[in-house]
């Protein structure tokens, strides 16, 4: 990136949005299973002018998932050069040692579109976006409780007891993360969350 000019056409916060309320940046982050997949998924089925980044990672594909449309899959050593040649906005390891992160280019190109651009990715990768777009919007997605976001995080049942316990700690220094965002949106049920967001996404207040 060549410094500040692209993004400053990006919008602002919501205080200074209306002027350029397609042109920005949101970002979502929350914790383990609180739903991010989801309500970008709904996201994705009911707003196709919300543009979605398609995240890079090295973990292997899960049944049904869809090379290009909900993640790239590469290897270590494609990442690695993804890395070095700074292709990404941000990267992270997240769970089980696999790295994720944002292709730069495509997230330039919806802006300079003047699409309104989402990134879902973790808490790590929200906290690097901020120090290089602080501009674009943070949004926190919380769970309704710490009981619902336990009973999703063992609804999953794909993990094994130390690997849930892992989880559940990290889900508590996540949860702690929530005031270093500008707003939170509670996922009490996906669609409502999804058109909570969109809202804020397309800089319409919620209370109006
Ligand atoms: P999953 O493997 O279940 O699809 O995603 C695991 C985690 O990786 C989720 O918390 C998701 O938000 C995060 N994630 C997905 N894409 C990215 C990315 O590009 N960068 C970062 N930092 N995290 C990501």
């Amino acid at each position: 990136m060549t410094g500040g000019t692209q993004w400053d056409q990006v919008g602002g916060h919501r205080d200074d949005g209306e002027e350029h309320p397609r042109r920005r940046l949101t970002v979502l982050a929350g914790p383990t299973a609180v739903g991010k997949g989801s309500v970008a998924a709904e996201i994705r089925r009911h707003h196709p002018e919300v543009w979605i980044s398609v995240s890079a990672t090295t973990r292997s594909p899960r049944p049904g998932e869809v090379q290009g449309r909900h993640y790239w899959f590469v290897t270590d050593e494609e990442f690695d050069e993804l890395v070095a040649t700074d292709q990404l906005l941000e990267w992270a390891v997240v769970h089980r040692g696999a790295r994720y992160g944002t292709p730069r280019k495509a997230v330039e190109e919806a802006l300079a579109e003047g699409r309104p651009a989402l990134l879902e990715i973790d808490l790590q990768g929200a906290r690097q976006v901020r120090t290089t777009m602080p501009e674009a919007l943070f949004v926190f997605l919380a769970p309704p409780s710490w009981e619902e976001l336990v009973r999703r995080l063992v609804g999953r049942g794909t993990e094994t007891p130390e690997e849930r316990e892992r989880r559940l700690e990290t889900a508590k220094a996540e949860l702690a993360a929530e005031s270093e965002f500008d707003v939170t949106v509670v996922n009490t049920e996906v669609h409502a969350a999804s058109e909570e967001l969109v809202a804020l996404i397309k800089n319409v207040p919620s209370h109006s």
